[in-house]
């Protein structure tokens, strides 16, 4: 008998999160030099963060032996000033995946479940499977969310579904008319969290405005990140807006400091450099068609994507992947997600997806 068997038997069978390999282990398995490795594999912000972060992220070093403002004032009142919103409706995670496990923690249980979609953000399944509920996965319609499946999916043990507008690792989205009907559809004792990671990167006609909907619905609840388009992955910020009994709720199971003081405060900042997600969607925007137009010249069947990536078949995703590394070239396979014969790749700087391309064409050949 080990110790590791006295766990619950819904730990033990949770198969731990894949992230996208480091650019220093690559590095260290091809010896290779970590400046000539173009990592494509997370999603991350090509042109970093905004100076404006990273110069208070750079005075709030100077004051890390004092604890963080476990209630993130300054940083609330900037989310409240840009989407007219109460602090009460607003509670910061360490990333959004921290609020997506305070969801978990506060709303399920053994005996309860959650409904996602197949092929959605795999922390959706792990999050509800750490609780000892039970995960419902809908099965996807043209890789994207079924929301009438959903819908019909929901039991009354249901207290979370979890939506990704667009969705990673596919890149779809549902339109916000759509959403909304969903959303007024739902039984009113489940919880909809509505995860918008990659909403920056949404085109002006396709944007809709789920913080709005929060007055509107008390179950639920909006989902964003300052690891994408903001750039600080590495810092670990983002933040729900929902019903103020919700956010009590997920406050009262947070870590007091779950968020640093450098975090906080780089967070601020960022909110309020418009002109540099301007510029980051727009050269997002433009890696798509250059990624796009060489998939279709390539022969390659692709997802059409609304967030700063795309994903892409290539039948043997094991041997390409591998081939594209021997390259220096990081992207992210999915079988994880039920699709062993894709690719994802995010949009780079417009030499690191010319990179990226010529290693795939190699690869292919
Ligand atoms: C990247 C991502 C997140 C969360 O990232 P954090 O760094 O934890 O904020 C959440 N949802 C989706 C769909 C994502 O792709």
């Amino acid at each position: 008998m080990s110790i590791a068997s006295m766990a619950p038997d819904y730990i033990r069978s949770i198969m731990a999160y894949q992230p996208g390999k480091p650019i220093s282990e690559l590095a260290r398995e091809m010896g290779l030099a970590e400046s000539s490795i173009v990592k494509l594999a997370s999603n991350e912000n090509p042109l970093g963060m905004s100076p404006a972060a990273r110069d208070a992220a750079r005075d709030a070093i100077g004051d890390v032996a004092r604890y963080p403002d476990g209630g993130a004032f300054a940083l609330k009142s900037a989310l409240c000033n840009k989407f007219g919103l109460a602090p009460e409706q607003i509670v910061v995670g360490n990333g959004s995946n921290d609020i997506l496990e305070l969801v978990s923690q506060a709303f399920l249980a053994p005996g309860l479940s959650a409904v996602y979609s197949q092929h959605a953000f795999a922390v959706y399944p792990l999050a509800t499977h750490a609780r000892g509920a039970r995960g419902i996965e809908v099965p996807a319609r043209n890789f994207g969310h079924d929301l009438a499946a959903m819908l019909a999916a929901i039991r009354p043990q249901t207290r979370v579904v979890f939506v990704a507008n667009p969705n990673n690792p596919t890149g779809t989205f549902v339109p916000g008319g759509e959403l909304e009907a969903f959303i007024s559809a739902v039984p009113k004792h489940v919880l909809v969290v509505l995860d918008e990671a990659y909403t920056e990167y949404l085109a002006p006609e396709q944007r809709y405005d789920a913080m709005a909907w929060v007055g509107r619905y008390p179950n639920l609840l909006v989902s964003r990140t300052f690891s994408k388009a903001y750039g600080l992955a590495g810092l670990r910020v983002g933040y729900a807006v929902t019903h103020p009994e919700v956010a009590d709720l997920m406050n009262r199971v947070r870590q007091p400091f779950n968020v640093t003081s450098v975090g906080l405060a780089a967070a601020e900042a960022a909110l309020g450099d418009e002109e540099f997600i301007a510029r980051s969607a727009e050269i997002n925007r433009r890696g798509m068609v250059q990624l796009t137009q060489a998939f279709a010249e390539l022969g390659l069947e692709w997802i059409p994507s609304f967030g700063n990536f795309v994903t892409f078949k290539v039948g043997d995703a094991i041997g390409i992947n591998q081939a594209l590394l021997k390259q220096g070239v990081i992207v992210r396979p999915i079988a994880a997600y039920g699709m062993p014969h894709w690719l994802r790749v995010s949009i780079g700087l417009p030499e690191e997806n010319a990179r990226f391309i010529a290693a795939l064409r190699r690869a292919l050949s």
